[in-house]
């Protein structure tokens, strides 16, 4: 009865109304009351860093919940920390099973916002404050789900783990660590990845997205250095005239367009869900020919799908010159790169050096914390168990495989040979996600469907 009113209120302040009617009163509270508290922890890089207290509120919280107070650990690194929990499986042998998050957040300026970031409120149906969405909430609905779990006796087959890293939003090391001590895992989920959309209008889902594939994230220096001299005696080979030409070659350019597994089933399933015909055709022919040149142009003048048919390289910083009476001595770029998962950066650094055609550049690797991974395979077990978990949770919503424009934590794993799928079960409206934005929101409706998924999902993927 009161789980009924609660959804209804959910439903009525949110304008959404969910057809499964969430039925763990006790999980879905602990989610809410453990989120804003979480929230209101300010866990940003630097001084203050309030990760290391959302660590010991997750802890505790795991604790309660029937994990053993040896088997979670929690570990300083910097002015950061990191988590790993672990529910002891019944078969040692078998590979462990991972849930993966991150708890700290991206900045937020109090001044900029609506509401203070840092002070978690519900309002209009919806949970506010930076983290709602990128990923306190999907954190804690995660722990609920466990300990809810362990209230219905349930016993893993294979070791379940749950871990948070503390710096996935800048440094990305301790991702990095985790990635390391859990390498021979079986499979991960990322719940700080993947998610539902809702209808614009309706506010109904409209379709779930889960990835098994990022972009790598690559930075290259090019530069060129010169003599120079005074301006009034002008040479041919300036500096900033010689790296502009090089850099109107490179965004020129277009690297092949390819496809994965991924990419294909991604194109074809979304493609029914786009609202422009000659994008959904485009879509449609890409997938079944990866070289249809009309298909081409159409996705790669899109900026929503240029990125999903190839490594996309483009220029984001420039910086020359030492006075303005004087021939550079030295011009220099930043070429940012996506680049399609199966091609080293080494590889595309080289297509971009041949591409500048200019002799008197030189290009090097300046990317900090990232690592070029392969998609992971379109496992059917994994695919089975979302499929299962989705209809259990939001009934009749269809499924859409992607790639992640990158990066996640989910990289290292990858990195590692440990397949790894971003699958969380937040929906929100395109228009309404502000992770990493301003004014926060997730609608606390998505936390009763959330828990039926997980607890759907978790004891199929640790059998
Ligand atoms: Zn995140």
């Amino acid at each position: 009865m009161r789980s009924a009113m609660l959804t209804l209120a959910a439903m009525l302040l949110s304008g959404t109304a969910f057809a499964a009617p969430p039925s763990h009163p006790q999980a879905e509270a602990q989610a809410l009351e453990l989120a804003k508290k979480a929230i209101a922890l300010r866990s940003v890089v630097g001084p203050g860093n309030k990760t290391p207290q959302v660590a010991k509120l997750y802890s505790d919280a795991l604790i309660q919940g029937g994990f053993k107070p040896s088997d979670v650990t929690i570990t300083p690194y910097r002015d950061t920390a990191y988590l790993i929990a672990r529910w002891p499986g019944s078969d040692p042998s078998l590979k462990p099973f991972v849930i993966s998050g991150h708890m700290d957040v991206v900045e937020a300026k109090p001044s900029d916002w609506q509401r203070d970031p840092f002070t978690p409120i519900v309002e209009n149906g919806y949970l506010f404050g930076r983290g709602a969405t990128d990923m306190k909430l999907s954190g804690t609905i995660a722990i609920a789900a466990l300990s809810e779990l362990r209230r219905q006796g349930f016993k893993p087959h294979r070791t379940l783990i749950i871990e948070f890293s503390g710096d996935e939003e800048t440094d990305m090391k301790t991702g990095a660590i985790i990635a390391e001590e859990l390498s021979n895992a079986d499979i991960v989920l990322n719940i700080d990845s993947g998610g539902g959309n809702l209808n614009e209008k309706t506010g109904q889902p409209e379709y779930f997205t889960w990835d098994g594939a990022e972009k790598t994230y690559s930075d290259f220096k090019l530069a060129v250095a010169n003599p120079g001299g005074h301006s009034s005696q002008p040479r041919k080979d300036n500096a900033i005239n010689l790296l502009a030409a090089a850099l109107t070659r490179i965004g020129q350019y277009r690297f092949k367009p390819e496809l994965n597994d991924l990419t294909r089933a991604y194109f074809t399933e979304a493609a029914r869900y786009k609202g422009d015909p000659k994008i959904a055709a485009a879509m449609r022919a890409f997938a079944a020919n990866p070289a249809d040149k009309a298909a081409i142009e159409t996705l790669a003048a899109d900026p929503a799908m240029v990125g999903k048919i190839g490594t996309t390289c483009v220029a984001t910083m420039i910086s020359g010159g030492h006075a303005q009476n004087a021939l550079p001595q030295h011009a220099e770029a930043n070429i940012n790169c996506r680049i399609f998962p199966g091609h080293k950066p080494a590889d595309i650094m080289a297509e971009l050096k041949k591409v500048a055609a200019e002799p008197a550049l030189t290009i090097s690797d300046v990317t900090g914390g990232s690592v070029a991974t392969d998609a992971s395979p379109m496992r059917p077990d994994f695919v089975a168990a979302v499929k299962k978990a989705l209809a259990a949770s939001y009934p009749g919503t269809p499924i859409i495989p992607a790639m992640a424009s990158g990066a996640s934590d989910s990289m290292w794993f990858r990195a590692k040979h440990v397949d790894s799928y971003g699958a969380a079960s937040l929906f929100t409206k395109a228009s309404e996600d502000f992770s990493h934005g301003l004014n926060e929101r997730t609608p606390i409706a998505d936390i009763g469907p959330s828990i039926d998924y997980y607890l759907s999902l978790i004891p199929d993927l640790t059998k």
